[in-house]
């Protein structure tokens, strides 16, 4: 038998960005065709590795251990790494195992990883296994999302792409995209005016459910409060909008270009500084915030027309943005939040996307209907997606029973119970599979998505433990 760690090291051989799973997943074919576990596929990509119970298991519930194939492809700007070919460099820091310059793609290789090394291990008692392999949960959770009824038949699912060993997830909130479409009309530059470029820089960003509750700033609503300040001191005329950068991140950016007065430079400059050092006093914990504003040398020759310039900023300061309830059940859980994500300019159209999570289904339906109307009231059409759904806890769940009393056991230690503010496939999966018993869990994985990614080696081998002893506890003596 290979270790979790050997196996881990050749997935780090195989190009697996989100997307561009198939040579992972023929691998993973592959690898099952010499074990003789039979293996199947469906239209999206999603794999199914059927591993059959040990000697005298067979009638013993059949247990789905679940990761998804992708992996976020992120390199270090200055990383000549090709993620279509190059296999990543990995290295062992300490209890840590990390890439050279890239993400280490441990979210989810290490769940791929465990579930392989389970299946080999001729020294474990197991029931009959389902390692049920989806695609793109990274850009999007499209491959869960795609699972027909049928792929797979257990009831009892480990999903291995938690990251943070000890704790186990048993809930999640669900998801949906709102986009805001405001028609745009142009009006020739003034005569008169000149071009100024006001930017907000320098915010850390972060993940848009799980960092929501932590007030960091969110460059779109800096952009929109500065720019209504200075409208207010004198009659700016907008030409051009952009900020944020993708669905579930906390803008970090975001800019905007104006025709002013250049009589009133100095004046508006001054605001935005004084501005700044408000910002900065709120948001003690932005310590790199920036506002620059400067006159562009370039010109343009169009800015919004009429009152376009006053409706947008009104709608812009409406925007919701950060959590809207927190839970009445789970202390300290967010129940609901909205991101003010992207402002982007798409042909004639400006697109305001919000992302809104809840677990309650009335808590994203609430902020889907504030949205649609305040476009309404601003003239604005509204384009809502359809989301995914929420994974509501089950506290008497069997599968939670036993996980707890296993950890305590093996590792004298007492579990922490979580449910997360952010998407999991285990959400969609049980929307879909009347009856299934899920956990999250998952080795310890610091920075993941982004090159500092890195795997705590440990925690690796706790997880393995913990998920062979509850495979253990489905069988017969
Ligand atoms: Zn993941």
């Amino acid at each position: 038998m290979q270790s979790v760690v050997d196996h881990f090291r050749e997935l780090s051989r195989i190009p697996r960005c989100s997307g561009h799973e198939e040579k992972v997943r023929e691998f993973l074919q592959d690898w099952g065709g010499k074990h003789g576990f039979a293996s199947r596929t469906d239209a999206a990509g999603n794999l199914l590795v059927c591993v059959p119970a040990s000697p005298g298991q067979e009638r013993a519930p059949v247990i789905v251990l679940q990761g998804h194939l992708d992996m976020v492809c992120e390199k270090n700007r200055d990383s000549g790494h090709d993620f279509t070919s190059d296999p990543l460099k990995l290295r062992v820091e300490g209890e840590w195992l990390r890439a050279a310059e890239t993400t280490l793609g441990a979210d989810n290789g290490a769940g791929l990883a465990l579930a392989m090394t389970l299946a080999e291990d001729q020294t474990l008692v197991h029931p009959p296994l389902e390692l049920l392999c989806t695609v793109d949960e990274e850009s999007g959770l499209t491959g869960a999302s795609s699972l027909e009824p049928g792929f797979f038949t257990g009831r009892v699912l480990i999903n291995l792409d938690s990251e943070d060993e000890g704790v186990f997830t048993i809930g999640c909130a669900g998801g949906r995209e709102s986009t805001m479409v405001l028609p745009l009309e142009y009006a020739s530059f003034p005569e008169s005016g000149l071009l100024f470029e006001l930017k907000v820089s320098g915010l850390q960003g972060g993940h848009s459910g799980v960092n929501i509750n932590e007030r960091r700033a969110n460059a779109n609503v800096l952009l929109a409060r500065l720019l209504a300040a200075l409208h207010g001191l004198t009659p700016i005329r907008l030409a051009a909008i952009s900020g944020g950068s993708a669905h579930n991140a906390i803008a970090r950016e975001a800019s905007a270009r104006f025709a002013a007065n250049p009589a009133d430079g100095p004046r508006l400059s001054g605001l935005a500084s004084r501005l700044q050092e408000r910002f900065s006093q709120e948001y003690p914990n932005e310590p790199k915030l920036a506002v620059s504003l400067q006159a562009v040398p370039e010109t343009m020759d169009r800015v919004f027309a009429g009152e376009l310039t006053d409706r947008l900023l009104d709608l812009l300061q409406a925007a919701p943005d950060g959590v809207t309830a927190m839970s009445r059940e789970v202390p300290g859980l967010v129940e609901t939040s909205v991101n003010f994500a992207t402002i982007r300019e798409k042909g004639k159209e400006l697109h305001l996307l919000f992302s809104q999570r809840s677990d309650k289904a009335y808590g994203i339906d609430g902020l889907s209907g504030r949205i649609a109307a305040l476009a309404r009231l601003a003239g604005a059409g509204v384009l809502t997606g359809n989301g995914y759904p929420g994974w509501q806890p089950d506290l008497d769940s069997d599968l939670l029973a036993r996980s707890k009393r296993i950890y305590r056991q093996l590792f004298a230690a007492e579990p922490a119970i979580e449910i997360i503010h952010a998407g999991l496939e285990c959400g969609i999966i049980g929307a879909k599979y009347q009856g299934m018993d899920m956990i999250s869990i998952g080795p310890t994985i610091k920075n993941p998505h982004s090159p500092d990614e890195k795997l705590h080696l440990p925690s690796l081998e706790k997880i393995y433990r913990l998920t062979a002893a509850l495979l253990g506890s489905y069988c017969r003596d």
